[in-house]
């Protein structure tokens, strides 16, 4: 019998219910982001900050719309493929890997996360695409 190892899509696929989209203190733009965007958008970089992100602390975060969601999100994630560092990386992140125990956290508002996986299965995927997008 031969077993086919798991995956990150086995873990986790986006149901695009916006839910990470929306509240919990803002999304950190990268400068690599903030010129990725920009470019998309069909803007320049000082504009984009102006006109699209509010500061945390001195660190600009995407703006919100007064109904909590990001100022991107429109059903769906308008800016998809340049989508932040933060977005991009979602739910292969550092946090998982100090306490697993935030990976059911995680997964009580992110339906696409499964928990029902061993736990070190789940710890050496995560490892494995913080890894690779490092
Ligand atoms: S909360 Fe999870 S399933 Fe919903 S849009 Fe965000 S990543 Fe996708
Ligand atoms: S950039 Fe896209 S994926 Fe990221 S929070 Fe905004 S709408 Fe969601």
């Amino acid at each position: 019998m031969s077993f086919k190892p798991l995956t990150p899509s086995d873990l986790f696929q986006c149901k695009n219910c916006g839910q990470c989209c929306k509240g919990y203190g803002g999304t950190f733009v990268t400068p690599e982001d903030i010129q990725a965007i920009s470019d998309y958008i069909r803007t320049d970089p000082e504009r984009f900050v102006s006109d699209y992100c509010q500061k945390s602390g001195r660190k600009p975060v995407l703006t919100q719309n007064p109904d909590g969601y990001c100022i991107f999100w429109d059903k769906a994630c308008t800016i998809h493929p340049v989508k932040p560092r933060m977005c991009k990386a979602w739910p292969f992140i550092k946090p998982v890997l100090k306490d697993i125990k935030n990976w059911e956290v995680m997964s009580q508002f992110c339906p696409g996360i499964r928990t029902d996986v061993q736990v070190n299965l789940i710890k050496k995927i995560v490892e494995k695409e913080i890894l690779q997008s490092t």
